[in-house]
């Protein structure tokens, strides 16, 4: 029986459990997955090897974290310093990213994004970052603070603090904030937020499972919303894959997900 884990704080959210729980049990794969909750990010790959882990995924706020504890790190992740999904490969962790796909495949119905704005400037904001512009869209980020800014710069991206912020027009806003998750906060002031959305044509927010106070603005507001529910499923099938090794068929994997979501 392999074991499988997310590590978080805080963790007691997460569906992941459901999710690839549901896909082991309903496609007879011998495995297991179990949430822990993870307050220093330093200590992941000795909790990792001390559970004898087969593989992980890593949720706020240890996805840079989950970077450096890899022994060797993959595709898409490298490119962004972010790992969200952890395997074990013969007592070394290899890092992978799911997420920034996981993204795509959850906005797949919107159409026509030519220009973006992400709101934070953590883990989940890099790699949509750096997904997003490699489509050639333009993207520009808002964050509380100053000091996460220095990485958007670098890439290109218009970067703002909510000191200097201006708004402009956006074919999509996205939420990649905690701000909601555990509590009822807006990822920026409300009059921020405000004019944010009077200019947006879409609006997405990473966290699921909850209308957080963002996505309750974009709906009063009549602008077509999505929470991240989406994009969960989207990256847990990725994880999934990298998991089981490709031993499952991925519209199977993807059909036993979905089913967990209504449990
Ligand atoms: P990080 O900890 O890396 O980044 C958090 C960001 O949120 C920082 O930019 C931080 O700003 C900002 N922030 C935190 N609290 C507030 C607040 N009260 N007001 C404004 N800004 C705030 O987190 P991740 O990028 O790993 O995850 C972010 C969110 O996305 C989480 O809620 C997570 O659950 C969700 N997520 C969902 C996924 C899905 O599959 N649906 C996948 C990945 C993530 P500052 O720099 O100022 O501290």
């Amino acid at each position: 029986m392999q074991l499988f884990s997310i590590f978080g704080d805080p963790v007691s959210h997460s569906r992941s459990p459901l999710m690839h729980n549901a896909v082991f049990k309903n496609l007879n794969y011998k495995a297991c997955y179990v949430r822990t909750h993870l307050q220093d990010g330093s200590k992941l790959k000795e909790t990792f090897l001390s559970l004898g882990l087969s593989g992980a995924n890593v949720t706020v706020p240890h996805k840079e974290a989950a970077f450096n504890a890899c022994d060797e790190v993959r595709g898409f992740a490298k490119k962004v310093g972010v790992v969200n999904t952890i395997v074990n490969e013969n007592g070394k962790l290899i890092g992978y990213n799911t997420d920034a796909d996981g993204f795509m495949y959850a906005i797949e119905e919107f159409q026509t994004i030519k220009n973006i704005l992400i709101i934070g400037a953590g883990g989940t904001a890099k790699a949509l970052a750096s997904r997003f512009l490699e489509e050639r869209v333009e993207v520009a980020i808002l964050n509380r603070s100053e000091s996460r800014l220095h990485y958007f710069k670098e890439l290109g991206c218009r970067s703002s603090s909510w000191s200097d912020f201006k708004v402009k027009k956006y074919d999509l806003v996205i939420n990649t904030t905690s701000a909601g998750l555990k509590d009822e906060n807006l990822p920026a002031p409300q009059e921020m937020i405000d004019s944010i959305l009077d200019n947006a044509h879409y609006a997405a927010d990473a966290i699921y499972g909850k209308l957080t106070p963002f996505l309750q603005m974009a709906k009063d507001k009549n602008i077509i919303y999505k929470d991240g529910s989406d994009m969960l499923l989207g990256q847990g099938v990725l994880a999934n894959e990298l998991f089981v090794k490709f031993q499952l068929n991925k519209n199977d994997i993807k059909r036993e997900m979905q089913k967990s979501f209504k449990l």
